[in-house]
């Protein structure tokens, strides 16, 4: 056997999303592209703003010297101090170059954090529903997930949280707004986390981080001011990415932010550096870097979501539907009609709807669906939907 057990069991549980999106393929390669409506798969359908292909463009005219070489490996000065100075102006706090991380995106910020912050066998907390990867992710760095279920709308739940802190924990990984329930966490639930966490620390003597995986931050509805986690927890990284707010995922190009108010942030600057190098991204890419530094006051239109979770929501809440409003992301975790979420997205399929059920996330008994794609893809499965809400008895 060429994989290990362990990987083996990782792809074999873990490949829901992977294994939808090829299923699709081989339906569209069966009854036609406009026949199957495939919203597995978080892949914005939203071209990057003007202003992207603008950068690309006045680059590739003045392309400047040396701009393809090596370069420091937590990324260009120039583009370090835009991301601060962007934060600088989010959050209010006084971000400078020297807090910010360049990185191949989020998930390769999050392997970087985890990376340089664990010691093997320390428990990181994850909040189910959760993105797939963060259990592969601690995994990669020896260390120990600890799964804490959300509360009701998925909200946190201070109580289950505050019996899963231990001696051991060393980081809990929020997500908001949340892949895949679309909710966002309020300032008074994070500002409660915060006291909780510093309750633990001063009790076990220990030091426990807050990361906050942000790739949606700026996906977010009803004229919402998105609230931010820095203020709440001095040891707070925050790992962003411009795949949503750029819709650029296949550029792999994000950050790692570091808390100015953490008094021990330039000795963990520095062991990020190191690890970005040492786990072989090196560096940020460059043209990447080059492009991104001019954007950080640009982002894709979340209207355009927005617009698109109301016809979603509208529709299936009407077919009787049990859906959670989502506030931001892009993604809708309806519970699935009947306990076997398995069950009920087979008999989506059958119709050609593609979606992923909720066990792929730790959360069995609901069912997700990625709308960031074409209207006429969320027109043509209301039909399956409202078929199968019939099946199930809604
Ligand atoms: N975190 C969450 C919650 C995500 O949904 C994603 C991507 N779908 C990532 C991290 C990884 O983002 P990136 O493509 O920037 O690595």
């Amino acid at each position: 056997m060429a994989v290990s057990a362990k990987v083996r069991g990782f792809m074999e549980e873990g490949g829901w999303i992977r294994r939808m999106f090829e299923t699709g393929i081989a339906l569209k390669a069966q009854y036609g592209e406009d026949k199957v409506f495939d919203l597995s798969l978080g892949n914005p359908v939203v071209e990057p703003p003007e202003e992207f292909r603008r950068e690309l463009r006045r680059l590739a005219e003045n392309p400047i010297p040396g701009m393809h070489r090596y370069m420091p490996n937590n990324g260009y000065p120039e583009t370090r101090q835009a991301v601060a100075d962007g934060l600088k102006g989010e959050t209010g706090l006084d971000f400078s170059a020297g807090d910010i991380i360049m990185t191949c995106g989020a998930a390769a910020a999050l392997n970087v954090v985890l990376k340089t912050i664990l010691d093997p066998g320390q428990e990181v907390i994850i909040l189910s529903p959760y993105f797939v990867e963060y259990g592969y992710y601690i995994d990669n760095h020896g260390g120990q997930p600890v799964i804490v279920p959300n509360g009701p709308d998925f909200q946190l739940d201070l109580e289950r949280l505050e019996a899963a802190f231990t001696a051991k924990t060393r980081a809990i990984i929020i997500n908001s707004p949340n892949n895949p329930s679309g909710v966002v966490y309020p300032t008074e639930a994070l500002a409660a986390l915060g006291d909780l966490i510093r309750r633990k620390e001063t009790h076990h003597g220990s030091e426990i981080f807050i990361i906050s995986d942000e790739p949606y931050r700026r996906v977010i509805y009803d004229g919402l001011t998105y609230p931010q986690v820095f203020p709440h927890h001095a040891n707070t990284i925050v790992v962003n990415s411009h795949a949503k707010d750029l819709a650029l995922p296949g550029e792999r190009i994000g950050y790692m932010a570091v808390n100015p108010a953490y008094p021990g942030k330039a000795e963990l600057a520095n062991g990020l550096t190191f690890c970005n190098r040492s786990l072989g991204f090196v560096n940020a890419p460059a043209l990447m870097q080059h492009v991104v530094r001019a954007l950080q006051g640009v982002s894709v239109d979340a209207g355009e979501y927005q617009r698109k979770r109301d016809f979603l929501y509208g529709g299936l809440t009407g077919m009787g539907y049990s859906v959670t409003k989502p506030q931001g992301a892009f993604y809708l975790f309806p519970k699935s009609p009947g306990e076997d979420d398995a069950a009920f997205v087979d008999a989506l399929q059958q119709h050609n709807v593609l979606t992923v059920p909720g066990r792929g996330f730790g959360t069995p008994g609901h069912f997700r669906i990625s709308y960031c794609v074409e209207d006429r893809v969320l027109e043509g499965s209301m039909e399956g939907f409202a078929k199968v809400a019939k099946e199930f008895g809604l």
